[in-house]
């Protein structure tokens, strides 16, 4: 599971532009994707050895309107959940009487604190130190957000300090040749009845399902002869009311679902208008580089007028992702569950397809024959050849030179030629170029 680390401090301390630098994706690719959207409060921190959630708790104060007390729930959520505090602390202000509330409830949550002295740049940097040791945090670090520096070390700082990485029984799990698939989606879109519909029909024996709240819980599951394995936070044990859907509703625990599964199926409510929410999950899969099946659920009860407006306004709002097959279901009544799982393993063969490099350098040159990069002050971009980079998503590593310059329109053009070439449906495809003479 992904380790989570929350920042947590008063407005204006610098949270929010710590967040960004440490989540800043090294994809520039994904980065420059029209149409995702990104949650300000969630990211993922990729910079270190070892990948980690980061929350930005900024939404900690004035809980007024519905949506504040949604965004306060998800900061003591983020609290309970994290494995270490930040606490952001302003070098400028010094040591203020809110900071000291903050310190108390961080600490009676008995996690690790990290003091991180913000805005130093400037600043006599022992001098600060000394001054903010009165907090009789043991860990403290002088940092600039806004410069970008101290945060390598705050990484630092921060990965011994998460529990062991469990890697080997992720990958254990992956031989016993079952297609990791995460269930994900805004509360009451329908997950719990989609997983216990799937478990039910073919009574299938639920392991150990006890596990504790921490731990998402993963189910197999066989279907057609095919074997998954779900991975589940909240929807695989059966809610008693509609509300606890809300309040169960995790984005942490959304954000490690996909990235322990190898594809995941958002599942939108086709009654309700798409909102950012869910583009921002379809966001952190494809962030993630994973696998991606639509399930427009509910389908059940709507006219054909209603089903054609629902398909119109998807169809508009995810072209981003129109290599993403969406099937129509009703997880209440069953319907449409067999070609969701075809989905689902159509996707998953696109993302662990093997590419050969002759092929994909043949390809290239086709690609290029077609449509050739604008020049670069007068000089062409050259691309030679290509080579596979690995899988889940499928990656094509290009060699050329001036690929500095390549636009992302004509990186989508590459994408979009190896895809049709290789029928990769249902999976990101991402392309790396490598500067070569
Ligand atoms: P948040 O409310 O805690 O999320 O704080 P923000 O990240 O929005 O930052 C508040 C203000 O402090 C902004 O004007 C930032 O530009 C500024 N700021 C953030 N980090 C630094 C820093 O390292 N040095 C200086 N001088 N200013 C910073
Ligand atoms: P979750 O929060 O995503 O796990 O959502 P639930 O599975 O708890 O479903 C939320 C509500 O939507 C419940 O009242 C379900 O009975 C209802 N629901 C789920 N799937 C369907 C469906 O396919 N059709 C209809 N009409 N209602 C559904």
């Amino acid at each position: 599971m992904l380790p989570v680390v929350a920042l947590v401090g008063r407005p204006n301390v610098g949270k929010s532009t710590l967040f960004n630098v440490l989540t800043r994706s090294r994809d520039a690719l994904v980065a420059d994707m029209p149409g995702v959207t990104r949650d300000r409060h969630y990211g993922v921190c990729r910079s270190g050895e070892r990948p980690f959630v980061v929350v930005d708790t900024g939404g900690l104060s004035g809980v007024d309107d519905a949506m504040d007390v949604l965004t306060a729930k998800q900061v003591r959520l983020a609290i309970d959940e994290a494995n270490v505090l930040v606490f952001v602390v302003d070098a400028r202000e010094g040591l203020l009487p809110q900071d000291y509330v903050i310190l108390n409830e961080l600490r009676r949550s008995g996690k690790t604190i990290i003091a991180a002295v913000n805005k130093t740049d400037g600043l006599e940097e022992d001098a600060v130190l000394a001054e903010f040791s009165a907090f009789g945090v043991g860990k403290i670090l002088p940092l600039s957000a806004a410069h970008n520096r101290g945060t390598a070390d705050l990484i630092e700082m921060v990965l011994p300090l998460l529990p062991a990485d469990e890697a080997s029984a992720t990958e254990a799990e992956g031989e016993d040749g079952s297609i990791r698939v995460a269930i994900v989606g805004r509360p009451n879109a329908g997950k719990s009845t989609l997983i216990n519909r799937l478990l039910g029909e073919d009574r299938l024996i639920v392991s150990d399902v006890a596990g504790t709240t921490r731990d998402p819980i993963r189910v197999p599951l066989e279907r057609d002869g095919k074997r998954y394995t779900l991975i589940d936070t909240a929807g695989i044990r059966r809610k008693a009311r509609v509300e606890e859907a809300v309040e169960k509703f995790s984005v942490i625990k959304t954000l490690q679902s996909i990235a322990a599964a190898q594809v995941v199926v958002v599942m939108i409510d086709a009654r309700e208008n798409l909102a950012d929410q869910d583009l921002t999950l379809i966001g952190y899969a494809m962030d993630e580089g994973r696998a991606l099946v639509i399930a427009i659920n509910k389908w059940d009860g709507l006219d054909q007028y209603q089903r054609d407006e629902c398909m119109r306004a998807l169809d508009r709002r995810l072209v981003f992702v129109e290599w993403a097959k969406q099937v129509h279901i009703s997880a209440l009544h069953g319907s449409g569950l067999r070609e969701l799982m075809r989905a689902v393993v159509r996707a998953h063969a696109s993302a662990t397809k093997v590419l050969v490099s002759s092929d994909l350098t043949k390809t290239l040159e086709k690609a290029y024959e077609g449509y050739q990069p604008p020049l670069v002050h007068g000089h062409a971009p050259k691309l030679r050849f290509a080579h596979p980079g690995g899988n889940n998503p499928p990656t094509i590593v290009i060699h050329g030179t001036r690929t500095k310059h390549i636009a992302p329109a004509y990186q989508r053009y590459l994408e979009n030629f190896f895809r049709k070439r290789y029928k990769l449906e249902g999976t990101p495809v991402r392309i790396a170029f490598r500067e070569s003479e």
